[in-house]
């Protein structure tokens, strides 16, 4: 094996992967890190400089909050130029969310940071966890011409290297935890690792300095539309203080009731300044408001279409872009516009 000797980053937010099972309760709690190379006694055979930053404590990633974003964005903006690559050891159930929002985050990337995690613990016999890793590894030290074959924000899992904010955890049971369900794999690891290149995102200008955006507003709330929805769940969340945009998720392609009092609702939202985004409860397709009537109403009443965005990638694009304090058309002119890939326009 020729040895490969680019700088890596570990940051070690908890997870999974480095939970071990307490004895008296029997439920998995985060163990620190040391653990988790002692584990992997694999990784010296690549000769990567590999350093670590683990969070204290490690997190489950149900506690994941945009402090915690902004942390990992300052720990790559501090070391950026002394790494090749980052990889990010994350909790499962939020990593689409952490990886979306850190794309956003991270302006002018041109490095790798790879986000992964496990479905099973790292010391037990039939772990995913060791995998995950080494290929996270190789794909974050990964270059071509003396450039990084991935400078993006991305999710490695049990194959597949997708872009982070097209990623979506859809599967609690299987090592197949994520999918990336409008935008195709950039990688797919089998014998070799097999680079999708007209699907990774190359920055035209990889001399631009990274830019590390840290102002996200939380005022957003997610309303899912449902048979029998009823008035005043859509009034109380209105009347939420500070509230700037409202994501619908509706059905198919961008349909929701057509009663007089919804639509009433929402033009109070409408004309109380906060933005309403439809995006569609189905995972696979995009929003199209002009195919049926029950679509069109929306958009006639200024509700703006999310395209294909994942409901991760829809909240975490609004922190970031209400986070820049714009406000009306250029508010409405970022939703529309692919900022780090995405929607596909
Ligand atoms: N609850 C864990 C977490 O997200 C699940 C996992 O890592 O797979 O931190």
């Amino acid at each position: 094996m020729v040895k490969n000797k680019a700088a890596i980053l570990i940051i070690y937010t908890g997870g999974t992967i480095g939970m071990i099972q307490d004895a008296e309760s029997g439920v998995l709690k985060p163990f620190p890190f040391d653990h988790i190379l002692e584990e992997v006694p694999e990784l010296k055979k690549f000769g990567y400089n590999i350093t670590s930053h683990a969070f204290d404590p490690p997190l489950d990633s149900s506690n994941v909050s945009p402090e915690v974003w902004i942390e990992i964005a300052e720990i790559i903006e501090t070391s950026y130029s002394a790494y090749d690559g980052f990889v990010v050891l994350h909790g499962t159930d939020t990593m689409a969310y952490s990886a979306s929002a850190l794309s956003f985050m991270l302006e002018n990337l041109n490095k790798p940071v790879i986000f992964t995690g496990s479905q099973l613990p790292i010391d037990s016999p039939r772990t995913d966890g060791k995998e995950n890793l080494i290929s996270a590894l190789e794909i974050a030290a990964a270059k071509k011409n003396n450039e990084a074959i991935v400078p993006e924000v991305c999710i490695f899992f049990e194959n597949k290297l997708l872009r982070g904010n097209r990623t979506i955890k859809n599967n609690v049971e299987d090592f197949n935890a994520f999918r990336s369900p409008n935008y195709p794999p950039l990688a797919e690891s089998g014998v070799h690792i097999r680079y999708n290149y007209q699907a990774i995102h190359y920055p035209k200008d990889r001399n631009k300095k990274l830019i590390v955006h840290r102002n996200l507003d939380t005022g957003i709330a997610i309303l899912k539309i449902f048979p029998g929805i009823n008035r005043l769940l859509i009034g109380s969340i209105i009347q939420t203080p500070g509230l700037k945009a409202l994501i619908i998720e509706t059905y198919g392609s961008g349909n929701a009731p057509d009663a007089t009092w919804l639509m009433n609702e929402l033009h109070r939202a409408l004309h109380k300044g906060i933005l309403v985004l439809n995006i569609s409860q189905c995972r696979v397709g995009r929003v199209e408001m002009e195919m049926y009537e029950t679509g069109l109403r929306l958009s006639n009443a200024g509700v703006i279409g999310g395209h294909d965005i994942t409901t991760e990638a829809a909240v975490t694009k609004l922190m970031y872009i209400l986070g820049q304090g714009l406000t009306g058309r250029d508010l409405v002119k970022s939703l529309n516009s692919s900022l780090r890939g995405e929607i596909t326009l």
